[in-house]
């Protein structure tokens, strides 16, 4: 092949007069050409012609095509210097000016955005979607909580040069290339033979419409889902603990759930984007039956990590309430859950001089049962009721129709567990049992309960921690 070849072959494809051309490449993938590099070069001119503009990112390892764009006397360099391109033709000082001047470095008025907005063509000649840094520009746009701030320097039109933190910067990995389908689906890219390469030429508007609307369905879409990818799981877990943060109750789950041994649950808590954990059992043994100094132990491993105990929970109905307070205080553990039962009285009582507040949860009684036994407690400042929906499926009844309306929990619940069972009392997944989570999940969101959402807490969860998470983010987001 030689410069002419290429030209009439990219005007073949539709790189003619006058278009504006963002460029990544791989000359290697061209196999011979005349002229080397330069005439590749050369060619793309000739093809968009003296109207048209060829744009190449100058940032990372550069491959020579890139090189020689930059090189080229002629060529304008953007003046920011992260996500820097190079441009040379009629549009390339549109397409650079300013670049830097806003809030991020690929979104509103960088060259990735005016890409589109002069009609312009994403050309990947012998590369895949993951060279494809316009996707950096939807990720920017959509302001997806994972991205992060980045510092560099940006040079004014003056040529005076200032250091700047840009937001919404892009992090180490992505599943750019499982984008392309949705490219395919919607006819936006066209792949063409060049010599040996394969070229895909996408049209920018192209790429922001489906792009935006596959981020604004689902944040994560840009993101693998390579369980071993650590990047992946760190920015799941950022959007996850975003998508949080915008609700009124908090979040918390059983360490039962989140793992055995405390590395492993502080790993899968931070996968999921909590920052909290209710002790029930460690190494599937009762945390109420540990020593104060391993007790201790854990909870300062945990704060270390950055994970609050939002409550110590005793699984059972405690022989005697006060050692269990007292346990609870010497391990610096503020919050007591345990079930409503004769010894709740006792726990009370004892509750102010150990620093405890405390929460009962139904363990097996209807619901009128536990709001009469609740109701001596129900006016106490440091009591709240612990809601366990599955438990009120044992005592057969409708937690939300029956349980939660009876007994008039509404101004009494500062805690729902997040499990759920079916009347057989078999473990299921949130909202495919009987336990009327979602309708429970829904009421306190119209209440703006400010109370903990445990997922997990109190009964068996057939699944993960993310299994947990994911349940409680699908049904939030189906409301
Ligand atoms: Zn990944």
């Amino acid at each position: 092949m030689n410069r002419k070849d290429i030209a009439n072959a990219l005007r073949d494809m539709g790189l003619d007069n006058g278009a504006t051309v963002m460029l990544h490449s791989s000359m290697l993938s061209l196999g011979n050409v005349d002229g080397g590099p330069e005439a590749v070069i050369d060619a793309f001119l000739d093809a968009v012609g003296p109207q048209g503009t060829l744009m190449v990112p100058v940032f990372g390892a550069l491959g020579i095509l890139t090189e020689i764009v930059k090189k080229r006397p002629e060529a304008v360099i953007s003046p920011c210097s992260k996500g820097t391109v190079a441009a040379i033709g009629a549009k390339a000082k549109i397409l650079c000016a300013g670049h830097g001047a806003g809030k991020t470095v690929h979104g509103d008025s960088s060259p990735y955005t005016r890409l589109a907005e002069l009609n312009g063509v994403i050309c990947l000649l012998g590369v895949d979607q993951d060279r494809n840094t316009t996707l950096h520009a939807v990720e920017a746009l959509l302001e997806l909580p994972y991205l992060s701030d980045t510092t560099g320097t940006y040079t004014m039109p003056n040529g005076a040069t200032q250091e700047k933190t840009w937001q919404y910067y892009p992090g180490p990995h992505r599943d750019f290339i499982g984008l392309e389908r949705f490219l395919r689906a919607e006819n936006a890219i066209t792949v063409h033979r060049l010599g040996n390469a394969q070229v895909r030429l996408i049209k920018a508007k192209d790429l922001f419409a489906i792009g935006l609307r596959l981020g604004r369905q689902n944040p994560a879409f840009a993101l693998c889902d390579n369980p071993a990818c650590e990047a992946c799981v760190k920015q799941r877990a950022a959007i996850n603990r975003d998508r949080c943060q915008h609700e009124a109750f908090h979040l918390t789950a059983s360490a039962r759930l989140a793992g055995k041994y405390l590395p492993e649950i502080i790993d899968n808590l931070k996968a999921a984007g909590l920052d909290a954990v209710e002790l029930d059992y460690l190494q599937g043994k009762a945390c109420a039956g540990m020593s104060a100094e391993k007790l201790a132990g854990a909870v300062q491993e945990l704060t270390a990590a950055g994970i609050a105990v939002s409550a110590l929970r005793i699984p059972h109905i405690p022989e005697a309430a006060e050692p269990l307070l007292k346990l609870a205080a010497a391990a610096g553990i503020t919050r007591v859950i345990m079930p409503l039962c004769p010894t709740s009285a006792d726990a009370v009582a004892a509750a102010p001089q150990n620093g405890i507040r405390l929460a009962f949860a139904d363990h097996g009684q209807p619901g009128q049962l536990a709001a009469r036994d609740f109701a001596a407690f129900s006016t106490n400042p440091t009591c709240g009721f612990c809601f366990s929906a599955t438990a009120f499926v044992k005592a057969g009844e409708m937690p939300f129709l029956q349980s939660y309306r009876l007994g008039r929990f509404v101004k009494t619940i500062e805690q729902l567990d997040l499990a759920d069972m079916t009347w057989t009392e078999e473990p299921a997944r949130l909202a495919r049992g009987n336990a009327e989570i979602k309708e429970l999940i829904s009421i306190l969101r119209c209440h703006h309960f400010t109370g903990w959402f445990s997922l997990g807490g109190g009964a068996r969860f057939p699944g993960s921690l993310k299994d947990a998470a994911d349940d409680l983010l699908k049904l939030i987001d189906a409301m």
